[in-house]
């Protein structure tokens, strides 16, 4: 039986959103050969913890490191929706729908990841509002009589991945190079890594721990530790020492099918 080209489309809130979560993964997926994809919905204006922060330019800045995060990773384009950062429950839940099922119809990933629309302790309404429609445009792309007007053939997604699950099923292994990587591409956020570091400080010295020893590392150590960290939390769910965990869902018959498809 031939194989088809497999494509992947990672649908995020925010530009580094995917990175975080999945980074190692969309590695892997690339390096096999998958053609990957991102697509980001919100600008990322809100993400600085600085006041006098210039929206418009934070935008620029972001999108720059969304491209080059990508880069590292291997993905192939990234789309930007840019709805305003942090108010997405603004945006008609059909309109965010429609625009997810026409890049669906446009790119044809057999495999989709996002955020777990059922997490009950995501916080951030970006995520869920991001979420509820990716996993709903996955089940409605192909029918041909939801949004005719786009003029592009329906298309069905076979796999959908979602991270951030409370639930998982899916442990995905990290050698050490591919965290390595996701770190390199995590850096190049370099606006969200310094907000990160700035705030995980924060978060300890509000809980009287002394941060001296941190404030005197750089950066890209302090990053190394975290995500490092974060890694093998979520490798020991999975038992395996680095990782990143998903809940996968197969859609339709797909596998049954193909199972019957290699017996012939
Ligand atoms: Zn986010």
């Amino acid at each position: 039986m031939m194989k088809m080209k497999e494509i992947v489309l990672a649908i995020s809130a925010h530009p580094d959103d995917i990175e975080f979560f999945a980074g190692g993964t969309i590695l892997q997926f690339s390096r096999a050969g998958k053609d990957v994809y991102f697509l980001i919905t919100t600008n990322g204006c809100r993400g600085s913890l600085d006041p006098q922060t210039d929206l418009e330019e934070l935008v620029t800045t972001r999108k720059g490191e969304a491209r080059a995060a990508a880069e590292i990773l291997g993905v192939k384009d990234v789309f930007f929706l840019d709805y305003e950062d942090g108010f997405l429950d603004r945006v008609p839940h059909l309109e965010l729908r429609e625009r997810y099922i026409y890049y669906l119809r446009k790119l044809k990933p057999n495999i989709v990841l996002t955020f777990d629309p059922w997490n009950p302790y995501e916080p951030h309404s970006d995520h869920r509002k991001t979420a509820l429609a990716a996993f709903e445009s996955c089940y409605f792309c192909h029918y041909p009589l939801f949004h005719p007007e786009q003029n592009l053939a329906k298309h069905f997604v076979s796999e959908v991945w979602l991270f951030r699950s409370p639930t998982p099923n899916n442990w995905v292994s990290l050698t050490s190079k591919d965290l390595r990587v996701k770190i390199k591409a995590l850096l190049k956020h370099r606006s969200q890594m310094q907000m990160l570091v700035q705030e995980v400080l924060e978060q300890l010295q509000a809980a009287s721990v002394d941060t001296s020893i941190l404030e005197q590392m750089d950066i890209k150590t302090l990053v190394d530790i975290f995500v490092r960290q974060e890694a093998e939390n979520v490798g020991k769910e999975g038992k395996q020492k680095y990782a990143e965990a998903f809940k996968v869902f197969k859609l339709g018959y797909v596998e049954d099918v193909k199972k019957i498809l290699q017996s012939l």
